[in-house]
């Protein structure tokens, strides 16, 4: 066995959901697994999009000899524009993730600066010390891949995201031969998705949502509107399937339904039969029952096609009494409150709303592996060392019970989280140390010069003087504020001194007393007083200008 040591460094998404990226390293050569993003939780308003630090990647600039994508969702390649922005490197993936990412990088206008290589399963490749040979894996979404790194002390395997679809509706199969193949040679560390490994049994196949979509297209007398993830090629190819034999002619609303759907059509993975596509315009010159609405927005983002439908506020998109509307999606945990306004905004306009709500058959299935599938890829696998990726604490810590149970089809399981430098050398595998790892968040400029004066600001203030977030609780039945205020600080001076937080505090109760019921039930308007009387407080009190931002929860 050569001297030297395999570094492996997840930079995001090992304890936490999204942001999937990772560094692997030997010697003056890195490559970079996936650079996903996050979706911002509510709490940071006016946030984008969130990605990783990838300060480790720029200290060591000149050694990063590679991206390499594992398929083309957001939390694995949301991140290339901004790592590319500061970064540019070579950019490995297959034919579909590379249309996605042209895309984006057009969208950024990076795409001209680019390199861009097309990768196909089963073919290596070599990047610096490494070769790579792409293997092809089922997923929700087409042409995604694990990648098995050849390295200088052996071979580690990094799943990707996956499921085990026996019947992928692109007939394109997961190769389990490669993993088997692999497993007899033997290999040195499995990383592999724990997203589902709560899951007991198997995750149905991509197929088992047709039988739900027959049922739905034979029932609905009036327009038939269908929502799911616009990366959903699967979903998107079986309703137009359906809707070409059930005689409904398909529009496509939202912009990323017909990006998505034209990349598919592109590449070969949808067909759709001519004249069978009609202008979101020409909706209402069809009968209801003639008509396929494929509309983006399952999340209840409330400016996607879907919400504004809801609402009655689409141009094109009009859903009216006894009209159906599918959600074919699952309810990302988060948007849980978004996503059921809008159904219930849906139900208010009497359509049919079909949701994942547990029945069967299923309107909806996952695209990662449940816990039977997880442990037929460790036994084929057979790893020295296992190691679980994609999840929050809670996930990646079951799947590692999961693996130990395993005697005799893995060696040991390590637990590392983003930030870990995981090495394996001559004598074995262990944590080494940590690097700098942590979320950026990025807001998109594209608002009008006064708010981005604000934003600058904002931001000012934050850098100088910090954050004070009174949090103030209100009954949302009665309107009364419940218990004492709390205040929150970050980056702020005036903390420590002596009963300055109780005084605060009291500004605000004070706040709170002197207004009148009117004033509190308007959140503007009670938020602006507290912001006001606090702020002249504090700068009567310290001299700092901290951005103050009340919160009212409504509980
Ligand atoms: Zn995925
Ligand atoms: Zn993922």
């Amino acid at each position: 066995m050569p001297a030297g040591k395999l570094q492996v460094v997840p930079l995001g998404g090992l304890g936490e959901f999204g942001m999937n990226c990772m560094a692997v390293r030997w010697g003056e050569d890195i490559i970079v697994i996936d650079a996903g993003l996050m979706f911002p939780e509510a709490e940071l308003l006016g946030v984008d999009i969130v990605v990783p630090d990838i300060s480790f990647l720029l200290e060591n600039r000149s050694q990063v000899r590679a991206i390499i994508l594992t398929h083309g969702h957001e939390d694995h390649i949301g991140a290339l524009p901004s790592v590319l922005t500061e970064l540019n490197v070579p950019v490995y993936a297959t034919e579909f993730t590379l249309a996605y990412v042209e895309n984006k990088l057009e969208e950024h206008g990076l795409l001209d600066d680019a390199q861009l290589i097309e990768i196909e399963p089963g073919k290596r490749f070599t990047v610096g010390v490494f070769t790579i040979n792409p293997i092809r894996v089922t997923h929700s979404l087409v042409d995604c891949v694990a990648l098995a790194i050849h390295t200088p002390i052996g071979v580690i395997i990094h799943t990707g995201d996956f499921k085990v679809d026996p019947t992928p509706t692109d007939n394109r199969l997961f190769d389990l031969h490669a993993f088997a193949e692999y497993g007899k040679e033997g290999v040195l560390a499995l990383f592999q998705d724990s997203t589902n490994v709560e899951r007991p049994g198997y995750t149905p196949s991509e197929r088992a949502v047709r039988r739900k979509f027959e049922e739905v297209f034979s029932m609905t007398e009036r327009r038939l509107f269908i929502a799911c993830f616009s990366s959903s090629i699967h979903r998107i190819k079986l309703a137009i399937d359906l809707a070409w034999e059930n005689g409904r002619k398909v529009a496509l609303v939202g912009r990323s339904m017909s990006e998505s759907t034209e990349i598919a059509q592109d590449l070969g993975y949808i067909d759709i039969p001519d004249g069978l596509l009609i202008h979101p315009g020409d909706i209402k010159k069809y009968p209801p029952n003639k008509v396929c609405v494929m509309i983006s927005g399952t999340q209840g983002e409330p400016m996607s096609a879907l919400s504004r439908a809801a609402v009655d506020n689409h141009k094109h998109a009009k859903i009216e009494k006894d009209d159906t509307v599918v959600l074919s999606s699952r309810i990302i945990p988060g948007n849980e409150k978004g996503i059921y306004r809008m159904i219930d905004h849906l139900f208010r306009r009497e359509a049919h709303v079909i949701y994942d709500d547990g029945s069967n058959p299923p309107i909806h299935v996952s695209g990662h592996a449940s816990q039977e599938e997880l442990k037929l890829i460790i036994n084929l696998v057979k790893p020295r060392y296992f190691i679980p990726i994609h999840g929050e604490y809670r996930q990646l810590k079951r799947h590692a019970e999961l693996a130990t149970s395993m005697h005799g089809a893995v060696g040991s399981v390590m637990m590392i989280e983003s930030g870990d430098i995981l090495e394996f050398d001559e004598l074995g595998a262990r944590k080494a140390g940590r690097v700098n790892v942590g979320r950026v968040c990025i807001d998109s400029n594209s608002m009008g010069d006064v708010v981005e004066e604000l934003i600058i600001r904002d931001r000012r203030h934050l850098s100088e003087d910090g954050i004070v977030l009174p949090i103030i609780a209100i009954n949302k039945l009665t309107g009364r504020v419940e218990g004492p205020p709390e205040i929150v600080t970050r980056g702020f001076a005036g903390v420590g001194e002596n009963g300055f937080m109780e005084d605060a505090r009291n500004v605000v109760v004070n706040t709170l007393d002197i207004s009148s019921a009117e004033e509190k039930a308007d959140y503007g308007v009670i938020k602006e007083k507290i912001r006001q009387d606090l702020k002249r407080f504090i700068v009567k009190n310290t001299s700092r200008r901290p951005l103050i931002m009340p919160v009212i929860l409504e509980i």
